[in-house]
């Protein structure tokens, strides 16, 4: 078997100790004599599961206790609707426009609320984040949507430049960098995140959220999509994807042995450095967004010719650098360094593009 190193942006890469914890315990959980995705999930087995993975990611995000951490699915997706819904009171939501994924927030909010794009970058295709206003916020909205991972394009919100009033609710999709930088979780209302991007497989999705902002809903939103539905069963209303929960649980344990997220950010520091200065460093490679704002998660790049581009993502596939291309709408290459992305991925991806530029420029 050879696995190689996969720079996927989404379903990303995952620890290759935990896929390895995985299929050791795949067929005989723990002498339960069944696997994980055949248990009850009103079993001791998996409630045990089921509280440890709350547990350890309450202990690594240092999540205070007047908060509750639900296992959602429907994906980041569905929390654009979930949002709105069970967060309305005024009817004004603010959004802050950085990527694709927070237009697509803006836009099914605008479905249910007022929604108001107060800054946007979409002028120069995301690559920067714009300066936010105060005067732009409306103090009765809501609340404030961020995202702080612009996954497509690459640009990130790191937490000291996040703008927002001190009555309204900061609510953010991290989907593509939850537990890969610190964040202050006490600083937001509610935090979402699809797992496949930096936690574990598709199909479910966490939502930490601030005990005062779960409330009664408008009456025809479904049971399924009220926050408070969830949180009276502790995400267990109806079957919830059990094995996905099984395998955040275990990345949450990796992150733990490996030192907590502070370690991560660390390592995440000096792997996206390490790509960066590779591309600052060379005559052949651009960077697409600017500098300021660069994403420690996805890293874009091009040669500034489609063919050498094409060249480029085909000859890495062939040495193992899997999925390096760029997204549909933006082309040239991405680089998804998430946190199971090993430094040696990083070195060998900076090898093959040094040896490219030598042979192409
Ligand atoms: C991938 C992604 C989404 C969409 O996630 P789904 O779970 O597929 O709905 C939303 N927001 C961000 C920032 C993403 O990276």
């Amino acid at each position: 078997m050879s696995r190689v190193f996969n720079f996927s942006a989404g379903p990303g890469t995952l620890p290759e100790e935990v896929l390895q914890q995985a299929a050791d315990e795949l067929l005989d959980y723990k002498g339960s004599g069944m696997s994980v995705m055949e248990m009850s999930h009103r079993s001791s087995w998996y409630d045990d599961i089921h509280k440890k993975a709350e547990k350890d990611l309450r202990e690594i995000m240092n999540i205070p206790d007047n908060y509750k951490v639900l296992f959602l699915q429907g994906g980041a997706h569905l929390q654009f609707s979930m949002i709105p819904l069970n967060l309305k009171n005024s009817g004004k939501a603010d959004y802050f426009i950085t990527g694709n994924w927070a237009k697509k927030a803006y836009k099914e909010g605008a479905k249910y609320l007022d929604a108001k794009a107060v800054a946007s970058s979409e002028d120069k295709q995301f690559t920067y984040i714009p300066k936010l206003d105060e005067s732009a916020l409306r103090s009765d909205a809501d609340f404030l949507h961020i995202t702080t991972n612009n996954t497509v394009y690459g640009t990130r919100i790191s937490e000291k430049d996040i703008v927002c009033l001190d009555n309204v609710p900061l609510v953010a999709d991290m989907s593509s960098n939850i537990l890969s930088e610190v964040y202050d979780v006490s600083k937001f209302g509610l935090i979402y995140a699809g797992a496949q991007k930096n936690m574990g497989p598709a199909g479910v999705t966490i939502v930490i959220v601030r005990e005062d902002l779960i409330k009664d809903t408008d009456s025809l939103v479904p049971t399924m999509l009220q926050y408070k539905t969830h949180s009276e069963k502790d995400s267990l209303y109806n079957t919830p994807p059990c094995y996905s929960i099984y395998i955040c649980g275990l990345v949450y344990e990796w992150i733990k042995k490996n030192g907590g997220v502070a370690a991560m950010q660390k390592i995440n520091e000096e792997k996206a450095k390490m790509l960066y200065d590779c591309i600052d460093n060379s005559k052949l490679f651009k960077g697409t967004v600017e500098k300021p704002y660069r994403s420690l998660m996805n890293v874009n790049f091009v040669t500034g010719s489609e063919e050498l581009d094409k060249k480029f993502i085909k000859e890495a596939a062939e040495r193992g650098i899997a999925n390096i291309k760029g997204y549909r709408t933006v082309g040239g290459m991405r680089a998804s360094i998430y946190n199971a992305m090993p430094v040696e991925g990083v070195k060998a991806l900076v090898e093959f593009m040094k040896e490219f530029e030598a042979k192409n420029a």
